[in-house]
């Protein structure tokens, strides 16, 4: 089955078209809303494409996506007519959404609903299923939400200890996100280490521009350290994660700051950002700090060293794990930080061995713990794009 993932943000759209698993074409349009639109369009095998147009809205960004996977030159379809389902990317599920959904016109009332929690994130989303709605009217479309996979924790770990009503009134809770890679990481781990998953006890952690843990205890996610938006939890790129909340409430009294301004500094000028004062980047910080910059270098270690106690504290709600497992660009990639979370964690049985951490490759999942290691420490390629693949085809299959 061809099946179309759309990945609609603010002002860009990811795609990525399936025939079952094997991945035909996959792309990335920037600047949506300009005159200088810039679509990357890539096919195995072949030379990216890149090319500039005017696109004000997703419908547009989406039929132009649409006509580059038909393109004789440089597409992968003979006719749009081929595209059977397409999949969804939804931010926000809320409590409506516990599994990957059919969208119907009352799945996208519910969806609508979430934008009052998620309101940078549902409406891009929504904009890809209008358009989508119209321009392949016929062809079922898919929800896949990054909330859904962590509706299974319980009231414990998702309930804030704040006065009962705003939960019951306005909803507002743990909600946590990036499901749909702790998800897919989790049943990887499961098949690298020969098990089936309901009986591991799991420690996924996301790190990317965004970054989340999470405890999966026999495949059901119990703790994430996201929030009742992503800007709880791990220090981030630009995010300060889990802070002293009376801090925004002084910093907003002190330099007369409104709403949408302490909404900035926390969610764009914070995480190492707004420790180092150099970069978001993990790279440029790992560089800068490899010639001394003392910023830098605090910067990685808040880092790390937040991970590594929310590892300890899910060790710690799990009663034990069996592995440790790192994704995402950063997770992915950067020795520095896995060796800085997981060394000095003997004591609890996390043994990494340091040469295989080092000599791990890009884009390879691997085990760099010891073979002594009582918790294995994995490396795993996220691909938050096949689950969504994955889920399309069999919900649209289903219905
Ligand atoms: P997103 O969360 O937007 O999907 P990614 O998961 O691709 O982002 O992560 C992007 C981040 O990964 C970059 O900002 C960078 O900090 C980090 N990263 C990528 N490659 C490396 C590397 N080789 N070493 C350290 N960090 C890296």
């Amino acid at each position: 089955m061809k099946v179309l993932v759309l990945n609609c943000g603010s002002s860009s759209i990811k795609y990525k078209l399936y025939d079952d698993d094997r991945q035909l074409a996959e792309g990335l349009l920037e600047k949506i809303g300009t005159a200088q639109a810039q679509l990357n369009h890539m096919v195995a095998g072949r030379k990216k494409v890149v090319s500039v147009h005017e696109v004000l809205e997703h419908q547009a960004g989406i039929e132009l996506i649409l006509k580059v996977l038909v393109d004789p030159g440089k597409g992968v379809l003979t006719s749009i007519e081929d595209i059977q389902a397409v999949g969804h990317r939804v931010v926000h599920g809320a409590e409506s959404f516990s599994e990957s959904t059919l969208i119907t016109p009352e799945v996208v009332a519910k969806i609508e609903e979430c934008i009052d929690i998620a309101p940078l994130h549902n409406p891009p989303n929504l904009a890809g299923i209008y358009a989508i709605s119209r321009l392949l009217p016929k062809v079922p479309q898919v929800a896949v939400f990054d909330t859904a996979f962590h509706q299974t924790m319980p009231d414990k770990a998702f309930t804030y200890a704040i006065p009962y009503v705003f939960y019951a009134r306005n909803h507002i809770r743990k909600y946590g996100f990036h499901g749909t890679s702790h998800y897919f990481v989790a049943h990887e781990a499961a098949a690298m280490l020969g098990r089936t998953i309901d009986e591991l006890k799991l420690i996924t952690c996301h790190l990317g521009n965004g970054s989340s843990i999470t405890a999966v205890d026999h495949g059901k996610s119990v703790d994430t350290s996201m929030g009742f938006t992503p800007l709880e939890g791990l220090p981030m790129g630009t995010r300060c994660g889990d802070i002293d909340p009376a801090v925004p409430l002084y910093i907003m009294g002190k330099e007369e700051l409104n709403l949408q301004q302490i909404n900035a500094l926390l969610n764009k000028h914070s995480g190492v950002l707004g420790i180092s004062g150099i970069s978001n980047d993990f790279r440029t910080l790992e560089e800068e700090a490899g010639k001394g910059d003392k910023r830098a270098t605090l910067a990685l270690e808040v880092f790390c060293y937040k991970l590594k106690k929310y590892i300890g504290s899910y060790i710690a709600a799990m009663n034990g794990a069996d592995a440790i497992v790192f994704t995402g660009g950063i997770g992915e990639n950067s020795d520095v930080v896995r060796e800085m979370v997981v060394k000095d964690m003997e004591f609890l049985g996390v043994e990494l061995d340091a040469d295989k951490n080092r000599a791990k490759k890009h884009d390879e999942a691997a085990d760099i713990s010891k073979p002594s290691s009582r918790i294995k420490v994995l490396v795993i390629p996220t691909n938050e794009e096949l689950v969504i693949a994955r889920d399309t085809r069999r919900v649209a299959a289903a219905n």
